[in-house]
């Protein structure tokens, strides 16, 4: 019998990459054919993201795409997966294209939902009504079974894998959708993902990120002992095979940040890199974002973080055009940005989402021309910053874990021997490109910084 046939598109964070990973893995367990290009599918899932509306209209675009090849395969089947899922549910079912609606919880009953669905031309859905209820024994043991049995997923960049640490978050800033489609914060339990671990390196994984919608807020209960992020970065690091640890994305509060700075001190393999949106530096707006520091206390934690790891790499995000954000306000995070000296930041435009507090209470009242503007006005204050730290790099040796083929042609595409463009990074999330054999994809090198610009370091193989 033929294999049908499934493509995977993904949208939106590493979270959502790493499900994309599992159900892919899941369908290939399940004996499907996955394959790279929608048109020749008989099962199309996109794994959606709800964050910004951008993200959503994405996908609707990519639906509006699907019709056409629905009118020449009638049996084609479209499921939509993740956040969109769970946030519109049966809105998104009555789409001509949708067949299978599927949120975030339900995940591991997507093979099935699949099969169901293949010659019966049925809809279906599986979302959690209830979102913030806490999961049920078996909701959470089949979670952890879909979770725990991906390993090997072919198309992760070599050498490198996402396990996850935790699910959903407890935190209710007043502009995101993450609790409201994700659920409550729930913990993996450590040993589950040290095991989870430990059949990554046995495959040859050498860099480990654990991820969590804020991380170092982990926290497992077993016996006496209530594990934390630094234990679970102690475990991991002791993995036979496990180069590299890092965690992402971390929120700015005291509880466990010393521990787990002291962790990255003292444990030579667990990366000096940390993640830690501040949104923005007016006090005001943070509290309006309810975000639970003030500009102070988060730059007492960027002090902390380098008194204990000197050359550690602080990445940030920002979002400007809050409701009310006024100029001063904006200027406050320009500052904050100037005393951060980030090695990148990302920042966002302000976009309500709807079933959020601050959409249903604060007037976006902020243009999109001054959207804008502090956009680009705030990366180019960043972007000087990272030129200088970037700067700093040349002439240097640094250890890098290469990824595989450079996309973009910063460099001359191959050198006199024939090596292409590779692209790597360091432990401290620099990406780096050079030129060197394809066979490298997956290894550590040594490479020479021969020139640098803001965002990526180039040099040449030692
Ligand atoms: S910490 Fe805030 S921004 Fe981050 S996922 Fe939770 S609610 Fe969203």
């Amino acid at each position: 019998m033929r294999k049908q046939k499934v493509h995977i598109k993904s949208f939106g964070c590493q979270m959502n990459k790493l499900d994309t990973e599992m159900v892919t893995a899941a369908f290939a367990r399940a004996g499907f054919e996955l394959i790279d290009s929608y048109e020749d599918s008989d099962i199309v899932l996109i794994n959606t993201c709800s964050v910004r509306e951008h993200a959503e209209t994405k996908v609707f675009s990519h639906l509006g795409r699907l019709k056409h090849l629905k009118k020449s395969n009638p049996e084609l089947v479209v499921g939509v997966i993740g956040c969109m899922a769970q946030r519109l549910g049966s809105e998104l079912l009555n789409h001509d294209v949708v067949d299978i609606v599927c949120g975030p919880a339900q995940i591991p009953q997507i093979v099935d939902m699949v099969r169901e669905a293949i010659g019966t031309k049925q809809k279906k859905i599986r979302v959690k009504e209830k979102i913030r209820e806490k999961n049920s024994d078996a909701e959470t043991q089949a979670l952890e079974n879909f979770e725990s049995v991906y390993d090997k997923g072919d198309k992760r960049i070599p050498g490198q894998a996402f396990v996850r640490a935790m699910r959903g978050c407890n935190n209710f800033c007043t502009y995101c959708i993450v609790p409201y489609v994700r659920g409550p914060e729930i913990s993996r339990p450590h040993q589950a993902i040290i095991d989870q671990i430990k059949r990554l390196a046995d495959e040859g994984t050498k860099l480990v990120t654990l991820l969590g919608q804020t991380v170092n807020s982990y926290e497992y209960k077993a016996g006496d002992k209530t594990y934390c992020l630094a234990d679970l970065l102690e475990m991991a690091s002791e993995v036979d095979g496990i180069e590299w640890v890092r965690f992402v994305t971390s929120y700015p509060t005291q509880k466990y940040f010393e521990q787990i700075m002291n962790t990255m001190a003292d444990i030579e393999n667990v990366c000096n890199y940390l993640h830690m949106p501040a949104q923005s530096g007016s006090d005001r707006i943070l509290k309006a974002m309810n975000r639970h520091y003030t500009s102070g206390e988060y730059l007492g934690l960027i002090d902390k973080a380098r008194t204990i790891v000197p050359d550690i790499s602080i990445a940030g995000d920002f979002i400007v055009g809050f409701p009310s954000e006024t100029e001063e306000d904006f200027q406050q995070s320009v500052e904050l940005v100037k005393k951060a000296q980030y090695r990148n930041a990302f920042v966002f435009k302000y976009s309500p989402r709807p079933g959020t507090t601050s959409e249903k209470r604060l007037a976006d009242d902020i243009d999109a021309e001054t959207k804008k503007r502090r956009n680009v006005e705030l990366l180019a204050v960043q972007e000087k910053i990272s030129e200088k730290l970037s700067e700093e790099f040349l002439n240097k040796k640094v250890k890098i874990l290469v990824e595989g083929l450079s996309k973009k042609p910063h460099l001359n595409k191959a050198d006199h021997q024939g090596n292409p463009q590779l692209i790597g990074r360091t432990a401290e999330d620099y990406i780096v490109v050079f030129n060197g054999p394809t066979e490298l994809a997956g290894n550590f090198t040594t490479v020479k910084i021969t020139k640098t610009s803001p965002l990526t370091l180039f040099g040449e193989m030692i």
